[in-house]
């Protein structure tokens, strides 16, 4: 397949997607909305509430409950679909002529690949952080590469997903324990889906290949919870099958 036109690529089958599709195909295009969505759906990645609230919800990382989820890791675990979205990223930062970039960096977990395609492609370097959940049972990243980053060094903050801020911004906490310097961050955080309200994180604007519209309350204030709806972890045992109508 060799320059796809967006209403090329929305006529791709799921098996299509999954199995033809590489970063070749766009060459130097930037991805619609619909064109990444229509990857995402390939995957059955993306999980809306349907309104009965006989059918579960379910909560997200940060304890918070809503009505939709994506775990965008069956996409970004095939290798063609993460150097595609890589280079998408890097056509977002490109564009947004942020200059000349030292290093990439994710969070563990689901935004390592990812970011580490985005460094291959702006041809720099790559590092990220490590989840640790702290004995009073508080999930944090922390810095323990044994290369530090440097004073002059820009960084880019690369995530896959943007849920709430949370990771994002534990991210650069952990970043910050880790040294006693200061940390230059490009003005932008590159990510494939963003689905929170915020525009900006510490200075950094988001620059998205799609962003979801999807709602999140606090448990005490959730409106299907309220409902009776059960409401369940989405990447435990069996909780996404049963949330995608199939058991
Ligand atoms: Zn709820």
């Amino acid at each position: 397949m060799q320059d796809l036109t967006p209403e090329d690529l929305l006529e791709l089958t799921p098996e299509e997607v999954r199995t033809e599709l590489t970063a070749e195909d766009v060459h130097d295009r930037l991805l619609t909305e619909p064109e990444v969505r229509h990857i995402v759906q390939a995957y059955d990645a993306f999980w809306l509430h349907p309104g009965n609230p006989q059918r579960p919800h379910v909560e997200l990382a940060s304890k918070r409950c809503s009505n939709g989820y994506i775990n965008l890791r069956p996409v970004l675990r095939n290798s063609n679909l993460c150097h595609l979205f890589g280079r998408q990223l890097d056509l977002l930062i490109r564009n947004a002529n942020v200059g000349r970039v030292d290093i990439v960096v994710g969070s563990y977990r689901a935004a390592i690949g990812l970011a580490h395609s985005v460094s291959i492609w702006l041809g720099c370097k790559f590092d990220f952080t490590r989840k640790e959940i702290t004995p009073d049972g508080q999930t944090i990243q922390v810095w323990d590469s044994d290369q530090r980053i440097g004073t002059d060094e820009l960084v880019l903050h690369v995530e896959e997903l943007v849920t709430t801020t949370e990771t994002a911004r534990k991210v650069r906490e952990g970043i910050a324990r880790a040294h006693e310097w200061p940390i230059r961050y490009a003005p932008v955080i590159p990510v494939a889906v963003h689905r929170s309200n915020s525009a900006n994180m510490d200075g950094s604007r988001f620059l998205q290949l799609a962003h979801y519209d999807i709602a999140d309350w606090a448990r005490e204030e959730c409106p299907l919870c309220a409902q009776g709806s059960e409401r369940l972890q989405p990447k435990e045992g069996g909780n996404w099958a049963r949330l995608m109508g199939e058991a």
